[in-house]
Order: structure tokens, then sequence, then C-alpha cells
């Protein structure tokens, strides 16, 4: 008799006890195994009631009842607590994010490669005179589309699909061009300028689309500037971004409503003598939009065009910076992904 009761207070105390100390789930479960489980310390305890005299059963009965209820009721309640702790500690851990966690030593800091080819194509232009633009990626249907010889009923808005925002005219910029006019606008000629930055347009993702890419635009206006400044341009231009001496160029007419005349600029493969895959097999890869900046445009922005003229061209940064290091996928470059930026030094 004295026996059980010893057993009992002495499971009483440890349990309590364990319980105590338990601080995670796995403790927690781990003292479930131990005391309240089939076969554990307390169930097998209550089996031996049943050797016990009608007497003993009387005194012992509810003691083991109260042992049990007791033990489970404390149970419970670290269940609660420790659940209540997990939820608390997930939530400060999203609170109070520790940004000096991260350790130096084990990243490798490494620039973007868009960030890259533009420090090298801005020094370019710089080292020609230019100034460094910037123009706002919300923009006004003025500038994106009006101003830019694109009215609104003109069939070259529709192969812009545009992010349109609720805002009476504002869309989200689909070229850098409207940069251009934010120039002319604020400085009278002579103007040269160069500009990167995002644009976006309403299509769907795959490995050569994205909706947001970057795009590249230079401009000169002046007296006397004809198709030959522009030429000369591009070709110097090109050759120092692939670093070949020579770089050949071709130009064939082509239609963009803020230019007249409109070309487009092929340069001989930089990556092959005799056709490869990014040439797709023809020696020449299509790198960029040019021409002469239409009268319209030049009116817009109060320049008249009777007395100055000027060249524009435009091209995919995005798909310059893919040319040049041979990234097939245009996602992996807003994708964050370390493995991705570690390897442009
Ligand atoms: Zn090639």
């Amino acid at each position: 008799m004295e026996d059980l009761k010893k057993k009992i207070s002495k499971i009483r105390e440890n349990f309590s006890n364990d319980l105590d100390k338990v601080s995670s789930e796995q403790e927690l479960e781990n003292v479930r195994i131990k005391y309240l489980a089939r076969n554990a310390e307390i169930s097998n305890l209550m089996h031996e009631i049943k050797n016990l005299s009608k007497e003993e059963k009387v005194i012992f009965g509810p003691l083991l009842n109260e042992l049990k209820t007791n033990s489970e009721k404390l149970f419970e309640l670290k269940r609660n607590q420790i659940v209540e702790l997990k939820l608390k500690s997930a939530q400060e851990k999203k609170q109070n994010f520790d940004v000096t966690a991260y350790k130096f030593s084990a990243l490798k800091p490494s620039l973007h490669p868009y960030t890259h080819v533009i420090e090298q194509i801005e020094n370019i232009f710089i080292s020609m005179g230019y100034k460094i633009a910037d123009g706002p990626e919300l923009e006004d249907d003025f500038y994106n589309f009006e101003a830019l010889n694109i009215p609104k009923d003109h069939p070259a808005r529709d192969i812009q699909d545009t992010f349109w925002l609720k805002l009476p005219h504002k869309l989200m910029r689909t070229h850098t061009s409207p940069v251009q006019i934010h120039s002319m606008k604020k400085q009278k000629p002579p103007l040269a300028i160069f500009a990167t930055g995002r644009c976006y347009r309403n299509e769907a993702t795959d490995a050569s689309h994205d909706f947001v890419f970057m795009q590249a635009e230079g401009m000169l206006i002046g007296k006397n500037i004809s198709m030959s400044n522009l030429f000369a341009t591009i070709k110097v231009v090109l050759q120092m971004i692939f670093e070949r001496e020579n770089l050949d160029i071709a130009m064939r007419p082509s239609y963009y409503p803020f230019v007249e005349p409109g070309v487009d600029v092929a340069m001989r493969c930089p990556f092959c003598t005799s056709g490869c895959s990014v040439c797709k097999k023809s020696t020449w890869i299509e790198i960029m939009g040019a021409g002469l900046v239409h009268p319209n445009v030049l009116k817009h922005c109060d320049i008249d065009p009777e007395e100055y003229s000027g060249f524009a061209f435009g091209f995919g940064l995005t798909r310059l910076v893919m040319l040049k290091y041979g990234i097939n996928d245009i996602r992996l470059l807003n994708s964050g992904k370390i493995e991705f930026l570690e390897q442009f030094k």
C-alpha cells in the first residue's frame, strides 16, 4: 500500500519536473510518450488497480484517477504554452528581422550585369560629351506617345501593349524615348543625352520576354546634324562596347514614328566569323533602331525644325546584356538569384 502511494507521488513529482523543463514540441512529445501514452508510466499504474483489493480500490482508485486527469490537464496547459511561444517567436522573427545577421564573409559581393554594362556604356557617352539623362517610369500619355509623334489613333500604339493606370492618361512607360522629350523640354539645343531605364509592356513572360526590361536611348540635337553623324556615332560606340576595331555596321530603312528617316542598325557578329547560334548563322546581329528626330517631335518640344535637327537611337539594353554575357533566359536578370549574380565580377 505504502509502496503504491510512494509510486504515485514519485510519478507526480517526476512528471511535474519533466514538464517544467519542456521548451519545444519535441520535448513535449517525449514527456507524453514517457508518462501518458499507452504503456507509459501513468497508464501502467492505472492497470495495477485491478490487482488491488476492494478496500484498496476505494482509496487508490480516486488517487490514480486524480493523477491521470491532473497530469493530462497540466500537459494540455503546457502544450498551449508551447504553441503560443512558437507563434510569438515566428512573429518576432518577422517583425524584428535582423539585417546584420548576414555574414559578409559568406557573401561574395558583385554588381548586377546591368550595372556593369550601364557603367561601361555611360562612360563611352560621357567621353563623347553626352550628358546622362533620366526620366520617370510612370509616364504621361503626352511624353510616352503624343510628343513622340504617336497620336491617339496611330497604329504604333497597338504594338505596344501598355500598362495603363487608373489615373487619366497615366501609364508605365513602354520605352525610354520619353526621356528625349523631358530633356528637350528642359534644355534648349545643342543637346546630347544618353539614358537607360526600365520599361514595361503588358506581355506574357517566357525565356525571351519579360513585362519589365531595360532600354537605352541616345539623342543629339544641334545645327546641321545628319545621318552621317548618326552612323559615325553608332559605329564608334558599338566598337567600344564590343571591344572590336572596325566592327562593320549596316543600316536599312525602317519605320519608327518619332524619326524620319528611320533605320534599323545591324552589326557584324562579334562572336564568330562564319555564323554562330547568336547571329543565327547570318553573321549579322540587329542591334538598334535609329534615325533623324522627326520634325513633329521637335515642334512638340518648342524646337524649330528649320533651325535644328538631330538624331536619336534606342536599343534593348536587356538584349545587349544577354548577348554580351550569353544569358539565355531573360527572367534570370530580375530573379535576384545569388548564384546567378555571383558570376558577374
Ligand atoms: Zn555569330
